[in-house]
């Protein structure tokens, strides 16, 4: 071996799941798989998700919800949020995805569309705050009622309202829930009655009872990535379910030379600044260059020695969120950075 492998364990993911569904209930969760689930491969992690009965996976854009649907079969819940052309609605509707809906012209032509296999399922979403997208409170009004006649006329069915929240600070969110409550009895008044109403992600979802209403759309701590600045994996009950490993591939005096480098997804600017846990311990990453990086000596380091970039703290490694923070990112940035050409392996398929 001298490149490096993504070690993926869906035995502690299964356990992640557990812990999460447990922490949020009632509320069911709806498993992020975006961003090829957070880099740790859709496909495995949706097998493994429908077999420990998960049922509603947050997929982000059509290809992916396309990808669960074929992996988790029909009757699984897949929510996207990225539907934009009246093409990929129609490619949704099709694929019996549940859509996210946070502007005007989306759902006029939702609401329409004649004919086609069943009418849209969709999930209206106020901005809350963020201003990424969703619908402007002051258009809200108008908003749902347009949604809600749209409904009495066959083309859609209303099955959710939705935000998204920053999950920074306590105060800005709780600013946030207020304009999702307002926005919750505006629709109830314009005659809507969804069945999921959701709006946090996994830290407030974790931290914040009352942000987790029907439904809250976590992938982070699924895969153990625990958030920057915030509670350690061992205070959230949950552990990182990938290792990311490189074989010593030279060793050349006080350097060590290992195969991994930028092309792989290794951030060069952790170089000097994090490291890397070796058979004899850490030692410091020195250099990243393209298909390799320099690493302070161990006595007796070999050929084909692993070392591993990150994995879990409880085993005195790196993770993706301590690599983070020592750059100013976040672990699922470090961990969706790492290449698809580094080859994932699974442990725990059933
Ligand atoms: C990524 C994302 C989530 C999941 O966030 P985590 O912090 O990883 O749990 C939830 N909702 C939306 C809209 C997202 O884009």
């Amino acid at each position: 071996m001298t490149g490096s492998v993504l070690e993926v364990d869906l035995d502690l993911f299964a356990m992640n799941l557990a812990r999460v569904r447990a922490a949020i209930a009632p509320a069911e969760l709806m498993l992020v798989v975006k961003n090829d689930a957070y880099g740790h491969g859709v496909d495995a992690v949706v097998a493994r998700a429908r077999r420990e009965g998960v049922r509603w996976f947050g997929a982000f854009d059509l290809v992916t919800g396309a990808r669960v649907r074929t992996g988790a079969g029909g009757d699984a819940r897949i929510f996207v949020w990225i539907a934009d052309t009246p093409e990929q609605v129609a490619a949704a509707i099709e694929l019996d995805l549940d859509i996210g809906v946070g502007d005007r012209r989306l759902l006029d032509d939702i609401a329409a569309r004649r004919g086609g296999p069943r009418p849209a399922r969709v999930h209206l979403k106020i901005d809350t705050g963020l201003r990424r997208n969703g619908v402007r409170p002051e258009e809200w009004s108008e908003f749902v009622s347009i949604a809600a006649a749209a409904e009495r006329a066959g083309s859609l069915i209303v099955e959710g309202i939705w935000s998204h929240i920053a999950e920074a600070s306590d105060e800005d969110d709780d600013i946030a829930r207020d304009r999702f409550e307002q926005a919750l009895r505006t629709a109830e008044t314009a005659g809507l009655r969804p069945r999921w109403r959701h709006l946090a992600a996994s830290a407030a979802a974790f931290a914040r009872p009352e942000f987790r209403y029907d439904i809250a759309r976590v992938g982070a701590f699924c895969y153990g990535i625990r958030p920057a600045g915030g509670p350690d994996e061992a205070e959230l009950g949950v552990k990182p379910i990938a290792r990311w490993v490189a074989p010593v591939v030279e060793v050349a005096g006080d350097v060590v030379r290992i195969g991994v480098g930028a092309r792989d997804g290794l951030f060069s600017t952790l170089a000097s600044r994090a490291d890397v846990a070796t058979p004899a311990g850490p030692r410091r990453l020195l250099t990243v260059a393209g298909a390799m990086s320099e690493v302070a000596a161990w006595p007796g380091a070999d050929i084909g020695d692993r070392v591993v970039v990150y994995g879990d703290a409880g085993r005195n490694e790196e993770t993706a969120t301590s690599l983070a923070e020592t750059i100013d990112s976040i672990g699922e940035e470090v961990a969706v950075r790492v290449s698809p050409l580094v080859p994932r392996q699974y442990r725990g398929v059933r």
